[in-house]
């Protein structure tokens, strides 16, 4: 696995240009997208306004790591001991539940930020929209709010431009807390990407996630059609070259039969390795610049394809999985996932490679 620091800062560049003016939280859960957190956030670091992460957990490990940019952590504190360590590594916390609402309520904590979390229609996390003005009213003189307190929300159907979900969201989001003082925080990849994100309000913290790394998350859509730039490249070398008789079959399940002689490899790449099971005979690897389709199952540490379209090509020679010249979303899509789900499946014996 090969990791570009100059294209997810050339992606950020991009995220900021469709939301001028705008604030970025980078997000960079899940191990930053399966790029390595760390690595993200010091390839961003003096680029993004902060960082966001999912849990606790990972603000810890970035706080360790040296950070010390704002860290927005998305769901938020579970525990008296939770909030804690948020006040004390200054971490800005999610509120969402009323569970928390009454663990919160009962500490002394000063928090750098406190965001409450409006449900205006994912049905995920967040307060029901019509409480935002109780909430503001029993937070605002709480210690964790004296520092600011703010609002987000987060959109179900962004990926479609078209969905109507979108503006009823928005509705019942910008409504509810319209006058209320604070930051506001909704758009993610997908809004920023379609231009929703410029009409924004001004105090708008963006949370751009996938394409930081390069995919874009429009149906139907890859990355370089929005000028985005892939993060990763997965290769592995060719360690098997073979010619396949007529009736000759491949892999597992013998899915694949040769029905001319073919010159088939075999790649060092398999689903323990994140490569996706499920990705078809036909699912395109690149070799040489030129698209080979991967023949029959894909195994735990290996899979096949056919040379014939790059006669010169030998063992030990490259082959990308994703990457420059190839999106992931086309990979994901053979398989019937999405770009998101291949990224952060990447696998230690991987990274090993960098
Ligand atoms: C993961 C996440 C994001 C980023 O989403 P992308 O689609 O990757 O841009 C933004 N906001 C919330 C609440 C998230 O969970």
């Amino acid at each position: 696995m090969r990791r570009s620091a100059e294209a997810l800062r050339h992606n950020l560049a991009r995220a900021r240009a469709l939301a001028p003016g705008r604030k970025v939280w980078a997000v960079i859960k899940a191990d930053g997208y399966g790029h390595g957190m760390e690595w993200a956030a010091a390839a961003l670091t003096g680029h993004a306004d902060g960082f966001s992460v999912s849990c606790i957990e990972e603000a810890l490990a970035l706080r360790e790591s040296g950070t010390d940019a704002p860290i927005l952590v998305l769901q938020g504190p579970r525990t008296a001991v939770d909030w804690e360590l948020c006040a004390r590594h200054e971490l800005q916390p999610v509120l969402h539940d009323e569970q928390q609402l009454s663990v919160l309520a009962g500490g002394r904590a000063e928090l750098p930020g406190l965001w409450i979390k409006l449900d205006t229609g994912m049905h995920r996390l967040g307060f029901a929209p019509t409480r935002a003005r109780a909430l503001f009213g029993q937070l605002r003189d709480h210690p964790a709010a004296r520092r600011g307190l703010h609002w987000l929300t987060h959109l179900a159907c962004a990926d479609q431009i078209a969905h109507p979900q979108n503006a009823e969201q928005m509705e019942r989001f910008t409504h509810p807390v319209a006058g209320l003082p604070g930051q506001r925080s909704v758009a993610n990849s997908a809004l920023v990407i379609s231009g929703g994100a410029a009409g924004l309000s001004p105090d708008e913290w963006i949370r751009p996630g996938i394409m930081l790394y390069g995919p874009s998350p429009m149906e139907g859509e890859v990355g370089p059609d929005r000028d985005l730039r892939p993060v990763m490249t997965v290769t592995a070398p060719l360690i098997a070259v073979k010619r396949l008789e007529p009736g000759a079959c491949v892999g597992y399940g013998a899915t694949w039969t040769a029905d001319r002689p073919t010159r088939a490899g075999v790649v060092a790449m398999g689903y323990a390795d994140g490569y996706p099971r499920h990705a078809p005979t036909g699912t395109p690897v690149l070799v040489q610049g030129r698209e080979c389709p991967v023949i029959g199952r894909v195994s735990m540490d290996m899979l096949e394809i056919d040379l014939t379209a790059v006669p010169d090509v030998g063992v030990g020679d490259t082959v990308t999985l994703w990457g420059d010249g190839l999106p992931v979303e086309r990979i994901a899509e053979a398989a019937g996932t999405i770009s998101y789900e291949l990224l952060t499946r990447v696998a230690g014996r991987l990274r090993l490679t960098d």
